[in-house]
């Protein structure tokens, strides 16, 4: 053993961080990012922006993030139609900050998280980094969950902290509002609804859900549907009393003042880059219709990305798919790939790889 890595904490020891390939290749549909780069408009304005800000940059931001939190609030109110404010809004560097605080703030040492697997690795990663003892429960066949059995599950284990994922990453799934009341309804702690792909789904938000259920939290991103990966903004929607909680974990000033002028230039073209959505949207079902015809199985996707297999060796196709250009993600499921919708060229591309010999049913 390394003397850096005696040092470390127990807990830690051995393990792998997060890490999806970052790989030079012409086409990534890897991350799950929107393929749309933002618009000449939309980077004058936010150039703007961050130009005043700058003129401010030997002052610290505004710790509240007052404006951005308004601005989010409103976002969600007209989506949803759930009357919110700034009180019940919180902001981070991205979603994942959001959700290291939740559990910084209710799960910790002596503390148990759940999720559903297969799930989004970084619930289990930002648990364990948190000291938070992780729980992966199991779903039913096609990686369905139904009210009775999700809430008789989380009722067992009394958890600190239950993530739920909808739609869920990296299935495409998404939640019925049932199964996440019946889930809040046995659970003892926190419901976290991870929203990450809320604005490609069908299905009504869990937000809906917020009023009376103080105990439920809904996560959100910039970094998907809106185009805003490379910002690092993050955000929730919950009761005033757990927003408050957070801010006894949160580091001062958190959220940057050039951060916080880009999510604001970002939400005043909202309309523009949610118009990108639908096209979006488009190309997934190019992928899931063009999958299928090959003979694989695809699971019904809500969300920017389809999963699909059922290769033997689901480590070689994801090979000879980067062997002609495409990076696609391997997230660890045997026998399964996951696939970003891009632009229309960069899914005929990947289509034209699986065709390739790739597609074949081993
Ligand atoms: C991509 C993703 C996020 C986004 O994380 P950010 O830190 O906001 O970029 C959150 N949850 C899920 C399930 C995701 O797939």
């Amino acid at each position: 053993m390394g003397e850096i890595e005696s040092l470390l904490r127990d807990d830690l020891r051995g393990r792998t961080p997060y890490g999806a390939p970052q790989l030079d290749v012409p086409v990534r549909l890897n991350t799950n990012e929107n393929p749309h780069a933002p618009s000449a408009a939309l980077v004058a304005d936010l150039a703007d922006r961050v130009v005043e800000a700058a003129r401010l940059l030997n002052r610290y931001p505004d710790r509240e993030a007052v404006a951005l939190r308004t601005g989010l609030a409103t976002y969600l109110s007209t989506t949803t139609g759930v009357e919110l404010g700034a009180r019940e809004v919180w902001a981070a560097n991205g979603s994942n900050e959001v959700i290291q605080q939740l559990l910084q703030a209710f799960g910790g040492p002596g503390r148990t998280a759940v999720g559903f697997d297969p799930t989004y690795s970084m619930h289990r990663l930002i648990s364990e980094a948190t000291g938070t003892r992780w729980l992966g429960l199991e779903r039913l066949a096609g990686f369905r969950l139904e009210p009775e059995q999700a809430a008789l599950v989380v009722r067992e284990h009394r958890p600190d902290v239950v993530f739920l994922c909808s739609p869920n990453n990296p299935t495409g799934t998404a939640l019925d509002l049932d199964v996440v009341e019946a889930v809040h309804d046995q659970a003892p702690g926190l419901v976290v609804v991870d929203e990450a792909y809320a604005e490609f789904a069908t299905r009504p938000s869990a937000v809906t859900l917020l009023d009376g259920r103080p105990r439920l939290v809904v996560t959100r991103t910039m970094s998907k549907a809106f185009a805003l990966a490379g910002a690092r903004v993050g955000y929730l929607a919950a009761d005033p009393d757990v927003v408050d909680a957070l801010h006894l974990v949160r580091l001062p000033y958190h959220l940057s003042a050039t951060t916080q002028a880009a999510a604001l230039a970002a939400l005043a073209h909202t309309d523009e880059l949610l118009a990108t959505v639908q096209t979006v949207k488009e190309q997934r079902d190019r992928l899931v219709d063009g999958l299928r015809a090959m003979g694989l199985e695809v699971v019904d996707s809500d969300a920017n990305f389809v999963l699909f297999g059922e290769f033997g060796d689901q480590r070689s196709t994801w090979q000879g798919l980067l062997d002609r250009g495409v990076l696609v993600r391997d997230v660890g499921l045997p026998g399964w790939l996951r696939v970003t919708a891009g632009t229309e060229d960069e899914v005929t591309a990947f289509l034209d790889a699986m065709r390739d010999g790739l597609g074949e049913v081993p």
